[in-house]
């Protein structure tokens, strides 16, 4: 029987500590060896230990032992922030049961609602901990108990129910362990299913094994799969042999079966990651049975365009977009042209920080150096009665009617004293059907605002007008009719493909010649002078000029040979006039996420 497994995941809002209570997990069932321990040991990608963030989730099998009896636990930690919620929703479907991790420090904050939402919606069984508390001073008693009491109601638990514990010195934390065996059920078995079947929860590429994929054994007790057994994944409708099983040690670990309840990988030797799908059920060849319930396809949300810097790159840009969607089933990737800029892919992304993340994968783990245009949103465009979607601004036609766009659900938690500092932003990043409901000792801000404000810098400004006390997570709504005005960046005259975007009619001339200003700080100066320009509704609404850099042609020639001076300089001017109509005007990343900022 499988009663002495227990699976669970550990949620909360972002930097309250899942990944470094998990590494105290990994000690005390001396999971991880010493001697290889480091912070935060499940943040595994290059980019996760640098930014200290967590970006996929990470699953984990650990032996731990009450009252003489050994439990097996698969722990999957996750990340907190709204941009990834669909690895999050994910792990849920593979798990009976959650921590919901609070910092002391900090108290709930708004991305443990999102993610307790989750986690209810999913059924589980929710045991609330409150971290941390080393750094509260024992005069703090009170700060700490208004604390449990705050989490205890959120989870309609009793206060004395919550855990309280510190991950950093790890007091508390075998306790918490241990009542994990108690509080989550163990995985129950369903006779529904007459066989036992799989569910991928994730998948990605193992240089030695190809494709891998991460999976809950759901079905009767005793059903099992293991190596050489004929599969059926239905999803691609494809039959395969499993090459081999195992757990996640974290470490990718061989072992004899997978047996209902486990969580494991599978490795069936294919190179096509389009053969595993993400929410896919797995069989015995031959076997019908009703599919489990896979995921809702993540919809990307926000655009853009990557090129190449050198266009010889262009292959190794696709072939690192390609990997990265290995064990990122989130991304879509679509070819895509640009005049100026040549062959590069659209890139669809669930928010901006997923894209951003990405942008720096490419530079970090690929060595790519890519330019990118403006982040987008999708608008649906009404013209003569019918609706057309654009991404880029530049598509929208001529004799369009209406646009809309999209609008996300926004959730702020805020102290009471700050919350007059948020109206500001109110007009800036065009807040609608603000609500506020007090939440404790602050307030819960509910509002709607259009994704592409949630694209720009929302989340910096909320940051810096609070000194960091708000917190916010977000949903994704419905499109509303905007007034929307297309504004054009000109350099040199000409249009620059990828800087057209959207503004909002309120502050679009405001917000044109901002714009301006910031591209004449990051342009780089030239032979010759360049007129950087915006224009909107046929009309330039705003002018900035880049000095050119004067190179002395004629500084080698002594005395005053006048004509060869001459000679020079319309050589030299010829040469810049040559300059000017080859010049591109390239922009990477970095500068479109200054150019973003509001
Ligand atoms: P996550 O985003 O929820 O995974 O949070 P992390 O585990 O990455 O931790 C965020 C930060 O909080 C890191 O700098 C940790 O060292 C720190 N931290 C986590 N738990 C504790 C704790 O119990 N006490 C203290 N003082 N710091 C902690
Ligand atoms: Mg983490």
């Amino acid at each position: 029987m499988n009663n002495d497994i227990r699976n669970f995941c550990i949620l909360a809002h972002i930097n309250h500590g899942k990944s470094t209570l998990a590494d105290r997990f990994l000690e005390l069932t001396g999971t991880v060896d010493k001697r290889k321990m480091k912070v935060q040991y499940l943040d595994q990608l290059e980019l996760e230990r640098e930014r200290g963030i967590t970006i996929k989730m990470a699953p984990v099998r650990m032996t731990h032992t009450l009252n003489t009896k050994p439990y097996i636990l698969n722990l999957i930690d996750t990340p907190g922030h709204s941009d990834f919620s669909y690895e999050v929703s994910r792990a849920l479907k593979a798990v009976e049961g959650a921590i919901l991790l609070v910092d002391a420090t900090q108290g709930v904050q708004a991305q443990t609602l999102a993610n307790l939402q989750s986690a209810k919606e999913a059924g589980l069984t929710i045991v609330g901990a409150v971290n941390k508390i080393d750094l509260l001073a024992s005069s703090d008693k009170t700060r700490l108990e208004q604390i449990v009491k705050e989490l205890a109601n959120l989870i309609d638990d009793k206060s004395e129910n919550i855990y309280k514990v510190s991950a950093k010195t790890g007091e508390g934390t075998e306790e918490l362990l241990s009542a994990m065996i108690g509080k989550i059920p163990a995985p129950s078995q369903d006779n529904d299913l007459i066989q036992g079947a799989m569910l991928i929860f994730d998948s990605f590429y193992d240089d030695h094994k190809g494709v891998v994929a991460s999976v809950r054994v759901f079905g009767p007790a005793e059903s099992s799969f293991k190596i050489g057994d004929e599969i059926y994944l239905s999803a691609t409708q494809s039959q395969t042999k499993i090459k081999e099983v195992g757990y996640f040690s974290p470490e990718l670990k061989e072992a004899p079966v997978l047996k209902t309840g486990e969580i494991g990988y599978l490795a069936i030797g294919i190179k096509d990651p389009q053969k595993v799908k993400i929410g896919d059920t797995i069989t015995k060849l031959g076997v019908k049975i009703k599919l489990l319930e896979g995921y809702k396809e993540p919809k990307p949300v926000v655009f853009v365009s990557f090129y190449p810097e050198e266009s010889d790159d262009h292959e190794l840009l696709k072939r690192a977009l390609q990997k990265l969607r290995l064990n990122d089933s989130s991304l879509v990737v679509e070819p895509d042209q640009s005049e100026v800029l040549g062959r590069g892919f659209k890139v669809g992304f669930l928010g901006r920080l997923h894209f951003e993340i990405t942008a720096e994968r490419l530079k970090g783990e690929f060595g790519i150096k890519v330019v990118s245009s403006f982040p987008s949103v999708v608008y649906k465009i009404k013209i003569k009665k019918n609706f057309q979607t654009i991404i880029r601004p530049d598509e929208l036609p001529e004799n369009y009617e209406e646009i809309w766009e999209p609008m996300i659900n926004l959730e702020i938690i805020i102290p009471n004293n700050y919350l007059s500092r948020i109206f500001p932003l109110q007009k800036k990043f065009r807040l609608e059907d603000i609500q506020t409901t007090t939440f404790g000792d602050r307030i819960r801000v509910s509002a709607q605002m259009p994704l592409a404000e949630l694209i720009s810098d929302f989340d910096d400004q909320l940051k810096s007008v609070t000194e960091g006390f708000a917190s916010f997570s977000y949903t994704l709504g419905e499109y509303r009719r905007a007034d929307l005005v297309k504004v054009d960046l000109l350099v040199a005259g000409n249009i620059v493909p990828g800087l057209s975007r959207l503004l909002s009619r309120q502050d679009y001339q405001r917000e044109a010649r901002r714009l301006i200003k910031s591209l004449k700080k990051v342009l780089p100066r030239q032979q010759f002078t360049q007129s950087i320009q915006a224009g909107a509704e046929g009309r330039i609404i705003a002018r900035e000029d880049v000095r050119a850099l004067r190179k002395d042609v004629t500084g080698h020639l002594y005395g005053g040979d006048r004509s060869r001076k001459m000679k020079l300089w319309k050589k030299q001017k010829k040469g810049k006039k040559k300059l000017k109509e080859k010049a591109v005007v390239r922009l990477s990343s970095e500068v479109f996420k200054e150019l973003l900022k509001k």
